[in-house]
């Protein structure tokens, strides 16, 4: 039986003992026999096989079903490649040994292998922690040193590319190195929902269940994806109940606080508002600057102070693009193998700095900022009324929002007094073609966006 749920070739195994047992010995042998187990990463599974005629007679005969007793055990879709190996073969590895006991005989039995599921490079030791995030990043180490004893369920709420999944992610690596004994099974809420919704189809809710039920702890991603989805939320309600009667850890990560969860029903609210709540906020100028210096440092590329001044000067918005402005000179450098001065990386990251999109804008700033321009109220902004001395000022808020953020005109639509999306459409065009004949509205526009992201880069 495998235990430990990111073993690869302990999965591998069991798969080739089921064929063993469903096929007649012969067929085992024919077709079973010469497949060696050689490597595994998160998406795959490598095996070697002796020809391109064996590899493709097994995958015409077998693939499928090799892929969907992987899928059961494991719960991930693992694709196998098949690496054809004829003369290569070194000679030490003895072909006519059975390839079930390879994998177990080439390893080094204590050290333990990553987690299928986790980057490796999310951990506490590589996480700055800065005022922004220093009380997520604590709460998150003490789960992940103790975990099922006190925070439980923690909920990990922030913007995009504000350290989320880095940070949700070290909990499990963490666990997953400390203590053997402990089941960590990691999904993003998208990932969960796709499961769901196979399973309910090829009628698999029993191997369902067991692979959420069974976690010690459970690491979901990005809860906001519940939206609209009443039968995930359902699934997971049950789900979350078994293992919170267990004292079972469960840590979610979630875009906004789950009260703005829009269609979530409130049990479910309850279960994710029942224990720790924590916020990520954006880092300051110092964290920037320490969050830089450290990915400087294990890149190996000599990067000048002044240059990272000046990324952390221009990119406020979050980690993320902080590290896209880096990695841009990182490649650069390499590219014209020159040394990074502050002229080239002005030069680099021209459009980067011009960039509109600041991702940390929220809806909620643009509306007060443009309804305090034009001497409106909020409510006014949001509400039903068409007079033409509201209906314009709405326009410009709905074209502000698409212009410098990502929500999509969908999402737009609800946050103005849950609108449709083709009114923030029909809105965005009557900007736009207003712009055209109206000189002054452009830069009525222009000053209205240089305050908003005043308002952001001041919080
Ligand atoms: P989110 O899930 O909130 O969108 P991520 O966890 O994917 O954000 O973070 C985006 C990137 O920024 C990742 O590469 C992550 O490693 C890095 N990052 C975020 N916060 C920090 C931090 N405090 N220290 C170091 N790297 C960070
Ligand atoms: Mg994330």
């Amino acid at each position: 039986m495998s235990t430990q749920a990111s073993d690869y070739s302990v999965f591998w195994n069991e798969v080739m003992k089921q064929m063993q047992t469903d096929m007649s010995e012969q067929e085992y042998e024919m077709w079973f026999k010469r497949m060696v187990y050689l490597d595994s990463n998160d998406t795959e599974i490598v095996v070697s096989v002796p020809s391109s005629f064996y590899r493709d007679q097994v995958k015409q005969r077998y693939l499928s079903r090799i892929e969907s007793e992987l899928y059961e055990l494991s719960g991930n879709k693992l694709q196998i490649e098949f690496r054809v190996q004829r003369v290569e073969t070194p000679p030490h590895i003895e072909r006519e040994r059975d390839p079930v006991e390879k994998p177990a005989r080439k390893e080094k039995p204590k050290e333990k292998k990553a987690h299928p599921n986790l980057r490796a490079e999310y951990t506490f030791d590589d996480f700055v922690i800065g005022q922004n995030n220093s009380f997520a990043a604590n709460a998150a180490l003490a789960i992940a040193k103790n975990p099922g004893t006190g925070y439980n369920p923690c909920l990990v709420y922030g913007g995009v590319g504000l350290g989320k999944t880095h940070l949700i992610q070290s909990i499990g690596n963490f666990v997953h190195n400390q203590y053997d004994n402990l089941r960590v099974v990691y999904v993003t809420m998208e990932n969960f929902t796709n499961d769901f919704i196979q399973s309910i189809r090829e009628k698999k809710m029993q191997a369902f269940k067991n692979r959420y039920r069974y976690a010690d702890v459970l690491l979901i991603d990005d809860i906001h994806f519940l939206q609209n989805k009443p039968e995930t939320q359902e699934e997971l309600f049950h789900t979350f109940n078994a293992l919170y009667d267990s004292n079972k850890q469960m840590v979610f990560t979630c875009d906004r606080p789950v009260s703005e969860i829009r269609d979530m029903t409130d049990r479910l609210r309850s279960r994710f508002e029942r224990g720790l709540n924590v916020d990520l906020q954006p880092p300051s100028y110092e964290t920037r600057y320490a969050i830089l210096k450290k990915k400087i440092e294990s890149s190996g590329i000599d990067i000048p102070d002044d240059v990272i001044s000046l990324i952390c000067t221009h990119v406020t918005t979050n980690v993320r693009d902080l590290e896209a402005a880096l990695t841009r000179l990182i490649a650069y450098a390499e590219l014209v193998n020159k040394t990074i001065t502050l002229e080239i990386a002005q030069q680099q990251l021209k459009d980067i700095f011009a960039s509109p999109k600041q991702s940390n804008v929220t809806i909620d700033v643009i509306q007060r900022t443009v309804a305090d321009y034009f001497n409106l109220s909020n409510q006014e902004l949001k509400g039903k009324k068409r007079t033409k001395i509201i209906a314009f000022p709405r326009q410009v808020a709905m074209y502000i929002t698409r212009e410098i953020t990502e929500y999509s005109t969908t999402e737009v639509g609800l946050e103005f007094g849950g609108r449709d999306h083709t009114t923030v459409m029909h809105a965005c065009q009557r900007i736009d073609s207003r712009m055209r004949t109206d000189p002054t509205l452009e830069p009525t526009i222009q000053v209205l966006i240089r305050t908003i992201k005043e308002q952001v880069s001041k919080s």
